[in-house]
């Protein structure tokens, strides 16, 4: 029998300790494929280092709302690469004190990101946490991009909206959390064909590694928890999040 293959559709390989350890134990736990996520201008080096001559492992450049500086212009230089297959991560985050001025920041960001993505035709990865309004609107604002909520953590509300637009429900490790019943609400209630798993890495590791340094080798764990969940098997999650997967992101199937 062919062993399965999963995908870990959102994590930070170069924040690892031991990255090309992890990447290893993440091949031998079936994790084939993994999307390295761009965050900021200064480390964004590492990400394509991770992601180049490194077969299943893929990028996106960004620039996460915590690192918002206003239009990040620099990601340009990077959309040539042929290992780049989207927009991101960009988003929301008015967790932490965000005042006017920070909010200012990420908006345009955020805006800027998505005429990026609009404009190359690239799918987005958005990250939003307690800015359900003002993300809906900005997704609002461009019709024919599409991508991903990241690690999602709102309620059902905002995800039937956002899956109105055409975008895809990531779940991550949270979905394992005592505390995170609209997490899993969500989980069970998202249609298989915009359903993506991930982990985060090397945040938010899922139960049974709660508290360790996360790494894609446990998305599995997720994996398991959400076909529970929603009543399938372990090998439906594992085929459906990798076909979704594929489908969102094209630019990572043809190299
Ligand atoms: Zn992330």
């Amino acid at each position: 029998m062919v062993p399965l293959q999963f995908v870990d559709s959102h994590c930070h390989l170069n924040y690892l300790d031991d990255t090309p350890e992890a990447i290893a134990r993440a091949r031998a736990a079936n994790v084939d494929t993994m999307l390295c996520i761009g965050v900021e201008a200064d480390r964004f080096s590492e990400v394509l280092e991770c992601a180049d001559g490194n077969s299943g492992i893929w990028a996106s450049v960004g620039e996460h709302p915590g690192n918002a500086s206003g239009r990040p212009k620099w990601l340009h230089d990077h959309l040539p690469h042929p290992r780049i297959v989207a927009i991101g991560e960009t988003g929301l985050d008015y967790f932490y004190d965000a005042d006017d001025a920070t909010r200012k920041l990420q908006l345009d960001g955020f805006r800027y990101q998505m005429e990026v993505a609009h404009a190359e035709n690239l799918p987005v990865i958005i990250h939003t946490r307690a800015a359900v309004e003002d993300t809906l609107s900005v997704l609002h604002e461009f019709p024919r991009v599409t991508g991903v909520l990241h690690c999602f953590t709102e309620n059902w509300d905002m995800a039937e909206k956002a899956l109105a637009l055409g975008y895809y429900i990531s779940i991550s490790g949270i979905v394992t959390f005592k505390n995170a019943e609209n997490v899993r609400d969500v989980a069970r209630r998202v249609p298989s064909e915009r359903l993506l798993i991930e982990t985060d890495a090397p945040w938010l590791a899922p139960v049974p590694n709660r508290g360790k340094t996360n790494e894609p080798a446990f998305v599995a764990h997720t994996a398991q928890y959400v076909a529970d969940l929603r009543g399938q098997t372990l090998a439906e999650i594992a085929v459906l999040t990798r076909d979704n997967f594929f489908r969102l992101f094209p630019r990572a199937d043809s190299k």
